[in-house]
């Protein structure tokens, strides 16, 4: 299993419970393979997770373009789009992102 380049730690990462977690990847379908190979993936609680698929599927955008941005400082964004072929982050969310502080933003 890759490590994650998201967390560090095992717990969830919409909640902070540390028990009952899945293992949720950012980039699913046919990206899913590459996901883990990145490590772009983040532990999830059980029914959050499913609750994400099932309804609430703007947190799994969100996810993705976390996963986006954690990608490109290690890879760059070229390598972004030919992995994972699109774009998630568009400038609106750039400005939100340097905002919000790098460091509160992936507390
Ligand atoms: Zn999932």
């Amino acid at each position: 299993m890759s490590k994650s380049i998201i967390q560090d730690e095992r717990y969830c990462y919409l909640g902070s419970s540390e028990s009952m977690l899945d293992k949720h990847h950012i980039f699913n379908g046919a990206l899913r393979k590459k996901s883990e190979k990145y490590g772009l993936w983040v532990y999830i609680g059980h029914y959050t997770h499913l609750n994400a698929h099932q309804k609430d599927t703007d947190v799994l955008i969100e996810l993705k373009k976390i996963g986006q941005r954690m990608f490109e400082e290690k890879y760059g964004h070229d390598a972004f789009m030919r992995e994972f072929h699109k774009n998630y982050l568009d400038e609106d969310d750039e400005d939100a992102y340097l905002d919000l502080g790098k460091e509160d933003f992936f507390a």
